[in-house]
C-alpha cells in the first residue's frame, strides 16, 4: 500500500527557527539543528509541507506583516532549497484579545489546506513547541508532534494543561521528523 502523504504544519518561532519573543529583524533569524535536513526528508517522502505562525506582534503594533515577511524569507534564504519547501504560508497576525481568524489554535488555516488540497482530517500533523501548535492539529482532527526546542519546557506546559500524555514530545526536529517517518 502507498503511503498516505500528509499535510505537515510547522510553526516557526521556536520550531525551526529560534526562538526570539517578537522577531522583527532578518538579521535575528536562525535556523535550528537539523532543520534543513528534517524539511528536506519530509519533502522526499512526498509529505506536503506548509507554514503556520503566529504572529501577535502584529495586532499588538511592535512589526508590520512585511516584517514577519522578511523573518520568513530570511528562514528560506537560510534552508536555501530550490524552491520554498512550503506549499503554503499562513501568518496570524491577531492579538490574543482579538477574535481569532487564523491565530493558532484556530484550525481554519489547517481545515482550509485539507480541502484545498484534498486531504482527510487525520492526514493533517502539526509539529511546534507550543501547546497552542499541538491543540491546532487536534481541534482540525488531526494529530501532532511537540518539540522541546522553543520557548520555555513544553512538557511542562502540556502537564499543567494536562495534555502530555496526548502528544509526544523530543528534544530536537530531527527526532521530531523521525518518530513522525517511522509511525505516520
Ligand atoms: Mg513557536
Amino acid at each position: 500500500m502507498p503511503k498516505p502523504q500528509y499535510l505537515i504544519f510547522l510553526d516557526r518561532d521556536g520550531t525551526l527557527i529560534r526562538h526570539i519573543p517578537y522577531l522583527s529583524d532578518p538579521e535575528q533569524v536562525e535556523l535550528l539543528d537539523g532543520v534543513k535536513e528534517g524539511l528536506s526528508a519530509l519533502k522526499a517522502q512526498g509529505h506536503l509541507l506548509f507554514l503556520h505562525t503566529n504572529q501577535s506582534g502584529i495586532g499588538r503594533g511592535y512589526f508590520s506583516m512585511q516584517q514577519a515577511i522578511d523573518c520568513n524569507n530570511k528562514m528560506l534564504d537560510l534552508l536555501d532549497f530550490e524552491t520554498s519547501p512550503f506549499e503554503e504560508i499562513c501568518i496570524a497576525p491577531e492579538h490574543p484579545n482579538e477574535t481569532l481568524i487564523y491565530r493558532k489554535p484556530s484550525a481554519k488555516f489547517a481545515l482550509e489546506m485539507a480541502q484545498k488540497y484534498q486531504k482527510k482530517l487525520e492526514q493533517i500533523i502539526y509539529i511546534g513547541d507550543a501547546p497552542s501548535d499541538l491543540l491546532t492539529a487536534r481541534k482540525a482532527g488531526g494529530t501532532a508532534i511537540g518539540v522541546n526546542t522553543g520557548d520555555g519546557p513544553l512538557r511542562k506546559k502540556l502537564k499543567a494543561q494536562n495534555l502530555h500524555q496526548i502528544f509526544p514530545v523530543f528534544d530536537s526536529f530531527e527526532e521530531a521528523v523521525h518518530y513522525l517517518l517511522t509511525n505516520a
